[in-house]
């Protein structure tokens, strides 16, 4: 699983509770920092049912709040999981949360 593929499962905040520019991907889901290409962090493609089908939106967040949930996402994944008690290779979604982590502390600010 590619980091892309882990932060595309972490849990976003409800849709209405957010505001456009974080609909759009110009602030961060989480807390709507303004985000500039060096520290936003694509969160995979989400899906959305609506009443005239199914729409996709792309959210983004700071690099600060991608690595807090990605971390907890990590923890609480390898707290109930087998697998990852054993080795955390051998695990595909605790592999992605690895490298989901890795990816948004590595800073190109
Ligand atoms: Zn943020
Ligand atoms: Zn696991």
């Amino acid at each position: 699983m590619s980091a892309v593929q882990a932060f595309a499962l972490l849990p976003l905040p409800e849709l209405h509770t957010l505001s456009q520019d974080q609909v759009r991907g110009t602030t961060c889901v989480w807390d709507g920092v303004g985000l500039s290409p060096e520290i936003a962090v694509d969160l995979g493609e989400r899906k959305l049912r609506r009443v005239d089908g199914r729409v996709s939106w792309f959210p983004r967040a700071c690099r600060r709040c991608a690595l807090e949930r990605a971390m907890h996402a990590l923890v609480e994944h390898s707290q109930s999981c087998e697998q990852c008690v054993d080795d955390q290779n051998v695990c595909a979604l605790g592999a992605g949360l690895v490298r989901a982590v890795r990816e948004a502390r590595r800073s190109n600010v």
